[in-house]
């Protein structure tokens, strides 16, 4: 499980994240929604450590993960284990794996050359590896397919394919998925929605950030919507999903449509965040 605790972050005079709580608890799916600046991309990159590449620095809070199976450090606490100072490679060996917004796929490089250079720092043996890429290549017919083109020759759904089928090649626990719907049309969308179910039905818990609420929504059991830097609201996605707040800002019509594939049958209440 990971846990967020009273995180903020700050880009020099910018604070980007103003005490941001939340957990993903083991093989769930969490969603964070939130418009444009609203610090959803912080949160990612705290979690992967990547924010220091961006000039960020977190100010205050921690961030904990545990994951069955996984090697445990000195600082454990209830089963969890600070990541909050570790660097992206270290945070990767732990089984937390980011796919990236706007994709960020070696475009020169073949769709099978971006497949290895994402397991190339997995520590598992060769046929691990070959396994991993094989169940990759199932999730995404398509990338088999594909194997010997140019990666910037593939259609934009693809493209976010190919990123998502390049961080399960480090074999993650927990991935994080930056706005994956960007710039995709519905269909797409709603095929993308279908392979995170998948991946989170193969045992990688999944947070995923998104404007796309009624995607998220639909594949999440558990959401937050995060505003300016502070979560506003948070809940059980299905009952998110009714909330005047998500569907004036973020559904707009068919907000109906959200049955929840994942988010049916939850029973808690809604979390208003105040201050
Ligand atoms: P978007 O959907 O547009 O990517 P977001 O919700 O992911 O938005 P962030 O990218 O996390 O939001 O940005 C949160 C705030 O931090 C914004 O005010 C943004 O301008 C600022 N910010 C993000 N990255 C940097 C940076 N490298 N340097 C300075 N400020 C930054």
């Amino acid at each position: 499980m990971l846990k967020v605790e009273n995180l903020v972050v700050r880009y020099g005079a910018v604070e980007a994240l103003k005490g941001v709580s939340l957990e993903v608890p083991d093989n769930s799916v969490v969603a964070v929604l939130g418009s444009n600046g609203a610090g959803k991309s912080t949160l990612l990159r705290a979690i992967s450590g990547t924010h220091r590449l961006h000039r960020g620095r977190i100010e205050e809070g921690t961030i904990s993960y545990g994951a069955a199976g996984r090697e445990a450090s000195q600082d454990r606490n209830g089963g969890l284990s600070r990541i909050d100072k570790l660097d992206p490679a270290k945070t990767v060996s732990r089984g937390i794996v980011q796919s990236p917004e706007g994709r960020r796929i070696f475009g020169r490089l073949t769709v099978d050359e971006n497949l290895r250079a994402g397991g190339m720092n997995s520590s598992a043996s060769k046929s691990t590896r070959a396994e991993t890429r094989d169940r990759v290549l199932t999730l995404f017919p398509i990338l088999a397919q594909r194997g010997s083109q140019r990666a910037s020759l593939l259609s934009g759904g693809e493209q976010q394919m190919l990123a998502m089928g390049r961080a399960l090649m480090a074999s993650p626990s927990l991935l994080l998925l930056d706005e994956p719907s960007l710039g995709l049309a519905p269909q797409i969308v709603e095929q993308i929605g279908e392979i995170v179910l998948e991946i989170n039905g193969m045992g990688t818990s999944v947070l995923l950030v998104e404007q796309n609420a009624s995607m998220a929504l639909r594949v999440a059991q558990y959401a937050h919507v995060l505003e300016v830097g502070k979560v506003s609201l948070s809940g059980p996605a299905a009952e998110l999903a009714k909330t005047d707040q998500v569907r004036d800002l973020y559904l707009g019509h068919g907000a109906e449509e959200i049955s929840g594939t994942a988010a049916v049958g939850r029973s808690q209440h809604l979390t208003r965040w105040t201050g």
